[in-house]
């Protein structure tokens, strides 16, 4: 029987690091990474036969939990059907009208296969419709691994030291600007001295790579603002945030409209899939009508779609938002709790379906405040979570995730393993 240290060696062979995404090799918090063999709603096993409550959720798009029927049926339909054309199909209208349908943002959208390909897109469209080279980005915001977007990036760039990639040559980057988030003055500031060359302006609107982090209030309003200004393209990175923080993203949340946004993750149903999408005069400049070019081989994958689609159903549907997010809350509430009563320094606020644990007694605003949080408290955290089987992220700069069948009784078992965990790291 293989297990899931002898799998890891032999993975080390043919694989580099052994991992097909640098996060999963454990490499900030030590250890063997866990293989897994099956999941089903909120519990995975690995190939030991060790049972977990997932709170990685595939790094978010299983709002729905593993293996659920409906997502799981529309897959084999539509499979049975032909897996792909490379030519138009019904389905890619109706997500295309369902995106459309729950952003008032979005006038068209087009579909890719992953976050890292619509950011990549948003980015050149806004480079082509503006006729402008700058780019601006925020400390500790990850966009997926666009070249030009690899700099003081957040996620496993960040986890490992990393921010900024070998391999991106300097001329890549020279036109990405990078502010701190939440720095209000440093905005004002280059919009001051660059605004007529900045083509776009590009954040998590509610960062989910360097932990959970929510912007300052307003923030957001004098972003668009200075956008509007500037004749700036705004575009909200909503792949992780979009269909988990609320049913319109975080835009929704602050009321704030950018020009594009980046979808990914939740719309998939665990298939790869990412959309971007906005303003119809910024859309319309994509190839064979107008002169950015972009495409894909597999866009718009009938599989993908079907899977997708079958999710976004469920997650419209009465009620299913706010279960989701009364979850999370007693969730981060519990951990709260259990902080309190161990006397270690922990924090954790939820977001609809996302939540954040934060080893410091108050909830982080910054890249550089995420960076200062206790990360051997995180390390030893994660190891006695596992322990007890509860699975989460392999790093303290990433955010949680809930699903739909999590209920009271991973609840319990969760609030027992932190109290456990915890009592183990004030004793230590
Ligand atoms: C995950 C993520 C991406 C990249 O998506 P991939 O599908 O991994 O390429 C981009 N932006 C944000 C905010 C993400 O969380």
């Amino acid at each position: 029987m293989p297990n899931n240290r002898s799998l890891y060696e032999k993975s080390q062979v043919f694989i580099p690091s052994g991992v097909n995404s640098p996060v999963r090799a454990f490499g900030a918090v030590g250890g063997t990474p866990v293989f897994m063999d099956k999941g089903k709603g909120p519990l995975i096993w690995d190939v030991n036969g060790k049972c977990y409550i997932d709170y990685v959720c595939s790094w978010g798009p299983l709002i729905l939990g593993h293996a659920n029927e409906q997502v799981t049926e529309a897959i084999f339909e539509a499979a049975r059907n032909g897996a792909t054309f490379g030519a138009p199909t019904e389905r890619e209208l109706e997500m295309a009208q369902l995106l459309v349908d729950s952003f008032g943002s979005i006038q068209k959208v087009r579909l890719v296969s992953s976050g890292t390909e619509a950011t990549m897109s948003a980015i050149r469209v806004a480079r082509g419709y503006t006729g402008r080279k700058k780019i601006i980005k925020f400390e500790g915001c990850y966009h997926g691994h666009v070249d030009s977007l690899l700099v003081k990036a957040g996620s496993g760039a960040l986890t490992f030291g990393q921010p900024s990639s070998a391999g991106i040559p300097e001329a890549v980057t020279a036109d990405t600007i990078v502010l701190s988030f939440g720095d209000f003055q440093a905005l004002e500031d280059i919009f001051t001295k660059h605004g007529d060359e900045l083509a776009a302006v590009i954040i998590e609107p509610i960062a989910g790579n360097m932990n959970l982090i929510k912007p300052p209030t307003d923030y957001l309003k004098l972003m668009r603002k200075l956008c509007d200004h500037s004749g700036t393209i705004l575009i909200f990175d909503e792949v992780m945030t979009g269909f988990r923080v609320g049913l319109e993203g975080a835009q929704g949340l602050f009321d704030v409209q950018p020009d594009l946004t980046t979808l990914g993750k939740v719309i998939g149903g665990g298939l790869p899939m990412g959309a971007f999408g906005g303003r119809a005069d910024i859309m319309d400049k994509l190839a064979p009508e107008g002169p950015v070019y972009q495409a894909g081989t597999l866009s718009g994958n009938p599989v993908a779609v079907a899977a997708g689609l079958a999710t976004l159903r469920q997650v419209l549907s009465p009620g299913f938002f706010n279960s989701v997010s009364r979850f999370t809350k007693k969730l981060a509430d519990g951990l709260t709790q259990a902080g309190k009563k161990s006397g270690i320094k922990l924090s954790s606020q939820a977001i609809g379906s996302m939540f954040g644990v934060y080893f410091s007694e108050t909830f982080p605003q910054s890249f550089s405040e995420s960076v200062s949080t206790d990360q051997k408290a995180f390390k030893q955290f994660f190891h006695e979570m596992l322990e007890h089987g509860v699975y989460l992220a392999p790093s303290s700069f990433e955010a949680g995730f809930t699903s739909i069948t999590h209920g009271q009784e991973e609840l319990d078992k969760t609030v027992f393993a932190a109290q456990k965990a915890l009592k183990k790291i004030a004793q230590s």
